[in-house]
């Protein structure tokens, strides 16, 4: 009998010494083994105990499968040996991918590496030492899988191998989910609409309920609707007034809203004209009086009844003019008319007094003198009228490099004393006169006017 009872149950290294048990007939005791390695080297081994066991230490020079024949007189036990030149590599598993916070309900993505795990190798991820997660299989040396969770609270998890003899562990916070913040948006905006056209603005007001209010609003203080929300959608109709940049925001609170900008040109831009002195008079502007260089633009009513009306014709008004001239010149006994330009209810401008010469309307005289044809003490003009005085009052600021027309600045009064007053002004802001109409120049729409004229200097 010869028997082994111990051996190397896993590879053993190039020059380690690992020992072979064994026991065989106590007939044996004192006889030596013989070892025949790979069926080539034979060498003698230990004495057989008193008692039949026997112990051979041993190691090998070379790896590889090597194959241990042991012997005693006719008994024989072969066993086979992997040898290996290094140690094989320590399996490790980690984590590297993992969200510190997860939102209940919502999934991430979580995985490590496996260091020397076979590829395929199945894996467990556990919860909180009792919930298997998910079984992602090893691949090239890593571990992925997707989590969720239903409940809040901080977790303990774990990456385990199979066997239960590897593992590594982590914790996640899941955190209650938040509240999807609402957001209100443009649907592409206009950048650009006529003044006084009706606009619809329209929009997306994500994560709000149905019948939810938003303001729109204009420059940040004008408000112009209170769209209601519906289906995530807003729409809202509006008209602007004002010509020039307009700052329009559509707002669901004070930390939800989005802006666009509005460019609002007069009706008439790109088509305005002056109809010219000779529409109306083949007498020239007198070219004997003192030149201007215009500091501003006064403006006036002619404050004489029976304008021509709204729709009134070229010729209608070209004797309206000659009507003007001859109170101007035979009943006040002026040059010309005392105005540079002429309003008509119609909308058309008429040049009156030559531009560059210096005309008669509000004493100091220092700039143009606009008159809105009609009595305006009480009644306002009308857009025709406004649209037009917008127009004109943007080209002569151009003209004549007049940039700021709302912040006032001293300016000349006829008295002789001075004001401040911006560069377009009524006529009473600097004598003592109704014209034109109530103060402020509200009937003729004068703040209006200087803010649409600054909007269309601006842009
Ligand atoms: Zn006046």
């Amino acid at each position: 009998m010869l028997q082994i009872t111990q051996a190397p149950q896993s590879p053993v290294l190039v020059q380690q010494r690992f020992s072979i048990l064994g026991v065989a007939s106590p007939f044996y005791a004192g006889n030596n083994l013989m070892m025949t390695i790979d069926g080539q080297f034979r060498t003698t081994g230990p004495e057989i105990n008193v008692d039949g066991t026997w112990q051979i230490d041993f190691l090998f020079q070379q790896a590889g499968n090597r194959r241990l024949k042991i012997q005693v007189g006719t008994e024989s036990v072969e066993l086979t040996i992997p040898v290996v030149s290094t140690a094989p590599q320590a399996r490790q598993l980690q984590f590297t991918q993992v969200p510190t916070r997860l939102p209940v309900l919502q999934t991430a993505t979580i995985g490590g590496t496996a260091a020397n795990f076979p590829d395929g190798s199945a894996l467990i991820l556990r919860a909180d030492q009792q919930f298997d997660l998910a079984k992602p299989f090893v691949n090239a040396g890593k571990w992925q899988t997707t989590i969720g969770f239903n409940q809040p609270g901080k977790r303990v998890l774990e990456i385990i191998s199979s066997d239960g003899r590897d593992r590594a562990q982590t914790a996640i916070d899941v955190i209650a989910a938040q509240p999807r913040p609402p957001r209100v948006s443009f649907t592409n905006p206009p950048k650009q609409v006529k003044v006084e056209a009706t606009l619809t603005l329209t929009g997306d007001a994500t994560n709000y309920n149905n019948g939810d209010q938003l303001i729109l609003r204009a420059d940040q203080t004008l408000e112009l609707a209170r769209p209601r929300v519906q289906d995530g959608k807003w729409q809202a109709q509006t008209v602007l007034r004002q010509t020039g940049q307009r700052l329009i925001e559509i707002i669901g609170s004070e930390q939800d809203k989005a802006q666009t900008i509005i460019q609002v040109i007069s009706a008439e831009a790109g088509t305005f004209q002056v109809q010219p002195r000779a529409t109306w008079t083949s007498t020239p502007s007198p070219s004997d009086l003192p030149n201007l260089q215009p500091k501003g633009i006064t403006l006036h009513h002619t404050f004489l009844k029976n304008a021509p009306a709204t729709n009134a014709s070229i010729a209608d008004e070209a004797a309206r003019m000659r009507v003007i001239y001859n109170g101007h010149v035979n009943g006040n006994g002026w040059a010309d008319i005392g105005y540079h330009f002429i309003v008509m209810p119609s909308g058309r401008v008429y040049s009156a007094r030559s531009e560059t010469k210096r005309g008669a309307h509000d004493v100091v005289n220092d700039g143009l003198g606009v008159a809105f044809d009609g009595v305006y003490s009480t009644v306002t003009i009308n857009q025709a009228m406004y649209n037009a005085a917008v127009a004109l009052c943007t080209l002569l600021c151009k003209r004549y490099g007049i940039t700021n027309t709302v912040t006032p600045i001293p300016t000349p009064t006829g008295d002789f004393g001075t004001r401040n007053l911006p560069r377009m002004m009524g006529h009473r802001d600097r004598v003592a006169t109704e014209c034109p109409g109530t103060e402020g120049g509200r009937t003729v729409r004068l703040p209006d006017i200087r803010q649409a004229v600054n909007g269309n200097l601006a842009s």
